[in-house]
This record gives structure tokens, C-alpha cells and sequence, in this order.
């Protein structure tokens, strides 16, 4: 019987959801019961259903984003064999909840993919507090698409989530959590995340 966690990271626009879903399908061919959840914060697209950016989907179980959100579906999860959530950068952090993460890892295979920093280049607490308790991860990188003067598209490994308000970067104390898509998101590398302090 497949147990343990594994965590897919990386910044928006780097796969994260398709290989969760890759890797889901992959063990529901080979005969596995497999659960997918998602934070009620994420409606983006479907609601019981997580969407890649490329069109891939699944039936999603939709739960409230933090310990009690999880323990009342506890019993639902344990009929499977794995179980995977998506966005887990949306659950608040307590105790409680990597209690439960890890209790669940012990005996069915839990995939979690998350974002590895918000838009200010800062981490989740919630990924930052589960990721050392992982057997495996995997770290996903998108394509920077800043455009310099001469209107040429950057194109290094992007690790980082770019938030524009208005086709610009979005200061600093813009709210942590905004759902969003291509409109509002650009995956960036180091050099060109820019987050202006308010004060500037
Ligand atoms: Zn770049």
C-alpha cells in the first residue's frame, strides 16, 4: 500500500495542477481509490472540479481551507488509497492541520501542490511548515515573460509569481491571497519580480 507525502511546488504557470493530475490518473490506471481536494478559496474555474490551465480535470472534493475543513471530510479521505490537494498555499497553518496531514501520509499517499512563495517573494507558512516532512519533492519552474524596452521576452527558468494591478507590479501591501489568472499573474525570475514598497 502506497503512504507517505509528496509535495509538487513552484511559482503560478509552471504545471503544478497538471502534474498533480498526472500523477493521480497515473495511479487511479493502476487500480488506486484517489481523492482530490481543493481550498473553497480557489473558485477559478469549476467548482467541484480542478482545472489545469491547460484543460485538464478532475472531480474535486471541495473543502473549507483549514483544520476543521479538513477533519470533517477525515473519514472520506481514509476510503482512499491517495489523496490529493491542490493550492494547499490557501490553508491557514495551525498545528492541528500538518497533525493531520502527517497522521493521513502514514498510511495513504498524500500529493500536495502548492505555491512556493506569494507575490511578494515571500513563503506560505503553511507550505514552509509541511515541506521538510516530504519524502519527495518536486520543483517546478514556469518561463520568465517580462518584456524589456526592445520589447524582447525574457525567457530564463521563472521561480517567482509576479501580481500586476493594472498591467503594473503590485505594491507590496496588496493582499496576500487575490485569485487570478493570466490577467492579474506573470511568472518571473529573480531578477525581474519587482514588488514596489508603498512608499516608494
Ligand atoms: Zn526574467
Amino acid at each position: 500500500m502506497a503512504s507517505g507525502l509528496r509535495m509538487i511546488v513552484g511559482p503560478m504557470f509552471s504545471g503544478k495542477t497538471t502534474e498533480l493530475l498526472r500523477v493521480l490518473r497515473k495511479y487511479a490506471i493502476a487500480g488506486y481509490s484517489v481523492v482530490l481536494v481543493k481550498p473553497s478559496t480557489d473558485a477559478r474555474y469549476a467548482v467541484n472540479k480542478v482545472v489545469s490551465h491547460d484543460g485538464l480535470e478532475m472531480d474535486a472534493l471541495v473543502v473549507e481551507p483549514r483544520f476543521t475543513g479538513l477533519a470533517k471530510v477525515s473519514k472520506l479521505l481514509y476510503e482512499h488509497n491517495v489523496v490529493g490537494i491542490d493550492e494547499f498555499q490557501f490553508f491557514e497553518y495551525t498545528p492541528d492541520l500538518i497533525k493531520f496531514i502527517l497522521d493521513l501520509s502514514n498510511e495513504r499517499l498524500v500529493i500536495i501542490a502548492a505555491l512556493n512563495l506569494d507575490f511578494r517573494g515571500e513563503p506560505w507558512e503553511v507550505v514552509k511548515e509541511i515541506l521538510p516532512y516530504a519524502e519527495d519533492v518536486k520543483v517546478l519552474r514556469a518561463v520568465c515573460t517580462y518584456i524589456d524596452e526592445q520589447r524582447r521576452k525574457c525567457g530564463r527558468p521563472a521561480s517567482r509569481t509576479q501580481r500586476l494591478l493594472d498591467g503594473r507590479p503590485a505594491p507590496y501591501g496588496s493582499p496576500r491571497v487575490m485569485v487570478g489568472g493570466r490577467e492579474s499573474y506573470e511568472a518571473r525570475c529573480r531578477k525581474h519580480h519587482i514588488v514596489p514598497r508603498d512608499w516608494e
